[in-house]
């Protein structure tokens, strides 16, 4: 077996952004996090010799920072066309942002997600939130939110605020979710909708405007940015209603001597109380800058070469099989989820990983209802009775390679 180096080489930057990556590894785990762009280790870099205080000094470094920071926010809302009645809270990842938003709902708000939800869209959500079942298709999750709205304002609880959370694209099998038509329906009954863009913003634009939606969430360490900057974007009323995310310093417009004797202020820094990750800001603001110049539509088409290639060759391997949702030609990002028949899942990736530098996810990729149902489902389609318990996960990003995929390909034909 061949033990990981202790010592990396140094970046090599194969693609238009400047994704940096290690000569050697492949790297086919992007879902889980991505590499560092160029443009967000610039960011940092020239950063660093300015660092200080955001929001609270007068001094020059100070100034510089906070100014900085706030450049950021615009940045990142104009990649995400916020709308002027939307704030842009940075957030420590997706899961963060989540919470937040539950936690800023009106009282009696009803939260509607589908079962196939990765767990940071399902478990934040309050009691009393309603999980459809995982629909068979893109018309069937648009069939049945309909059905559910509508039961829900025949139901007791007329007036009430409805928020709809879908995931843009799913995280175990990249599948795209007909986002827009479901907000359209959300609207027509008067609900509110949040788009999970975390796998979505890496692979394609995300707008809010243009989606007509009302919040997304995203997470800087699977948009080339490192880790620890997310960010919440939508509709401020709520928002500016809620108590604090997090109470402390910078969230408050006048504190007294009294015991909670409190004005807590409006916007952004209601839910952004401390020293805010200005680094984290400033580098995932870069990348969206930087992905904001580059030709998307191109990158779009080179991903769905690769993924097909790379589905292609899957399906050549007797034993290999596909997880998916929606069937095999629904849209999807660069995600392919699939088990290899008699085999444990975790074996499979320890030995992709200490034979052949292949870094892939095994396991239930933290959506544990949704791939347990896709097992089944594959068990089921295939007639097999010799499926693992869990799965494998290949995810493609800006760096990868036909070579990268076909190292992959040769290495699950070739298992020992
Ligand atoms: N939603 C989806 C669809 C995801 O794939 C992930 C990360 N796997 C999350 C939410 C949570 O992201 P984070 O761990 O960065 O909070």
């Amino acid at each position: 077996l061949v033990p990981p180096s202790p010592v990396l080489p140094a970046p090599v930057r194969p693609d238009p952004l400047g994704v940096l990556g290690v000569p050697g590894e492949i790297n086919l785990d992007h879902a889980a996090s991505a590499p560092c762009a160029r443009a967000a280790a610039d960011a940092v870099a020239g950063l660093l010799p300015w660092y200080a205080s955001v929001h609270r000094g007068a001094g020059a470094l100070s100034r510089r920072c906070t100014l900085a920071y706030e450049r950021a926010r615009q940045t990142v809302g104009d990649f995400l066309g916020a709308r002027p009645d939307d704030h842009v809270i940075f957030t420590r990842n997706t899961t963060d942002a989540l919470n937040l938003l539950a936690r800023a709902l009106p009282p009696g708000t009803t939260v509607i997600t589908f079962g196939g939800e990765h767990h940071a869209n399902l478990l934040p959500w309050p009691r009393g939130s309603v999980r459809l079942p995982v629909p068979d298709s893109p018309a069937g999750a648009v069939r049945s939110l309909a059905a559910a709205l509508g039961e829900l304002a025949r139901d007791a609880r007329p007036g009430l605020p409805v928020l709809v959370a879908v995931t843009g694209a799913g995280n175990v099998t990249g599948e795209c979710w007909p986002v827009a038509e479901l907000a359209r329906i959300a609207h027509r009954h008067g609900a509110r909708i949040l788009v999970d863009a975390a796998q979505l913003a890496p692979h394609a634009p995300v707008d809010l405007a243009a989606l007509d939606v009302d919040y997304v969430a995203l997470s800087g360490h699977k948009l080339y940015a490192p880790f620890g900057a997310g960010v919440l974007a939508g509709r401020a009323d709520w928002l500016d209603a809620a108590p604090p995310y997090l109470a402390g310093g910078g969230a408050t417009s006048h504190v007294g001597a009294a015991t909670h004797e409190v004005r807590w202020t409006v916007g952004p820094a209601r839910h952004e109380a401390g020293t805010p990750n200005l680094l984290g800001a400033v580098a995932l603001a870069a990348v969206c800058a930087a992905l904001g110049e580059t030709d998307r539509q191109a990158l779009h088409v080179r991903e769905q070469a690769l993924l097909t290639r790379l589905r292609r060759g899957l399906a050549t391997l007797p034993d290999v099989v596909e997880l998916r949702t929606f069937g095999p030609d629904a849209p999807r990002v660069g995600i392919v989820s699939f088990v290899v028949a008699g085999r444990d899942s975790g074996e499979v990736a320890a030995h992709l990983a200490s034979r052949h530098r292949i870094g892939v996810r095994d396991g239930l990729f933290c959506a544990h209802p949704l791939t347990r149902r896709l097992l089944a489902e594959a068990a089921a389609r295939t007639g097999r009775t010799d499926l693992p318990p869990t799965a494998l996960r290949a995810s493609l990003g800006l760096g990868t390679t036909e070579t990268q995929v076909d190292a992959l390909l040769t290495a699950l034909s070739h298992l020992p």
